[in-house]
């Protein structure tokens, strides 16, 4: 029998895939399935970057690029960051990578390790839990609570912390709640991490475009009492609705960025350079798609809430950010999975149960409105049609 190391007896998943899987099956075999589960726009990717994937591809762009990423994305980048927050970034700090995913795995391989504490958001993004199990590092969940409105709490955070804590993971705007974390809380979480520079920050910000009712986004490299040790994870999956496209960057600080350029080197070689000619076309060129994205999510964001807040057992806060609603269905007497399932196998309407994305996440499930406003009318009227045994 082939025997493989342990960590692959540990790794997870992200069941939003599995979910999608099944909902394809379902559809394929003639059933009518409204898909509110998987966290991708449904607008395609704007024309000026699909004509510059192109473009590059007529050009000959077709070799490697620098391991790191072409140069003019780097830079690209970090004018990007400054554009928005008027923050300074080393485009030599930068590194190009395959999708947003691509970052939490390094920096999590980079600092897991038995032994190791890493925190993270629960209810969170899957892989988060799923990597630090992978390394034999124990995972400690920082709770995300829906009577804080689904905003992390820094000092529960900070109570969490122990001799052993490497990586202390953050996600604003979050997936799967939605909630936004305020200044005020990532001040407490910065000054409670000012005596231990042997802690290093994972800030997964690929939603920071993602904001309604006049947030704004709290960028962690604002923040230069702890900037030499916070990574950066964005990406154009989200903003530019470039999910398929696999793009991804990452800020590192000085000291770890030769290690995370082997690592490129040895997993990946570089990303698809057309690709990369699109992302640059996508930070560069017209802003407009973007706006009018975050303003039809913000449109969809009232519809869903108010059509889930009309369905008897269920319950939902407005989120304040990223494209998510997390719905409270424990009044409904039902377990979330066996929920979200029956919800998919009867009426058919795609939703993931809220344990997919951490132990605190029974009793919610977690909706994507990244879909049509006569959809989200449609599913939720199937949903409270299913609720009600009608
Ligand atoms: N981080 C969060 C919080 C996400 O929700 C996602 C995707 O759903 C990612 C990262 C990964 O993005 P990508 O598809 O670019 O790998």
């Amino acid at each position: 029998m082939l025997g493989t190391i342990s960590g692959f007896d540990r790794i997870g998943e992200e069941n939003a895939f599995a979910v999608l899987a099944r909902a394809g099956a379902l559809a394929a075999s003639g059933k009518d399935v409204i898909n509110l589960g998987i966290g991708q726009p449904d607008f395609p990717t704007p024309g000026n970057i699909v004509e510059a994937a192109v473009k590059a591809l007529r050009d000959g762009q077709h070799g490697y690029t620098p391991a790191t990423g072409i140069p003019e994305l780097r830079e690209a980048v970090a004018a990007d960051i400054h554009g928005r927050f008027a923050i300074e970034v080393n485009p030599e700090n930068v590194l190009i990578v395959p999708g947003g995913k691509v970052t939490m795995f390094a920096a999590i391989l980079m600092f897991g390790e038995p032994g190791a504490d890493i925190l993270y958001p629960d209810p969170g993004f899957p892989i988060y839990r799923s990597m630090i199990e992978f390394t034999g590092a124990r995972p400690v969940p920082i709770p995300i609570r829906e009577e804080n409105g689904f905003a992390f709490s820094a000092e529960e955070a900070l109570s969490l912390v122990t001799a052993n804590t490497r990586l202390v993971i953050l996600n604003s705007p979050a997936n799967p709640c939605g909630g936004v974390t305020p200044k005020a809380e990532v001040d407490t979480l910065v000054s409670g991490l000012a005596e231990r520079p042997d802690v290093a920050l994972l800030s997964d910000e690929i939603y920071d475009q993602m904001l309604y009712d006049g947030e704004k986004h709290v960028p962690l490299l604002g923040y230069p009492e702890i900037r030499d040790r916070v990574i950066l994870l964005n990406g154009w999956s989200k903003t530019y609705a470039m999910t398929g496209w696999r793009m991804g960057y990452s800020v590192w600080p000085a000291s770890l960025y030769e290690k995370v350029r082997k690592l490129a080197v040895n997993a990946w070689s570089c990303v698809n350079a057309p690709a990369q000619h699109a992302a640059i076309e996508a930070l560069t060129g017209p802003q407009d798609a973007v706006g009018e994205m975050v303003a039809e999510f913000d449109a969809r964001r009232k519809l869903v809430v108010d059509l889930l807040n009309g369905i008897p057992g269920v319950s939902c806060i407005t989120p304040k950010g990223a494209f998510y609603a997390f719905p409270n269905i424990t009044d409904t007497g039902r377990l979330a999975k066996e929920l979200a399932s029956d919800l998919l196998e009867g009426p058919g309407v795609a939703t993931i149960g809220g344990p997919d994305f951490g132990i605190l996440g029974e009793g919610y499930l977690r909706l994507s409105y990244a879909n049509s406003q006569d959809n989200i009318r449609e599913a939720l009227g199937r949903m409270r049609k299913f609720l009600a045994g009608e």
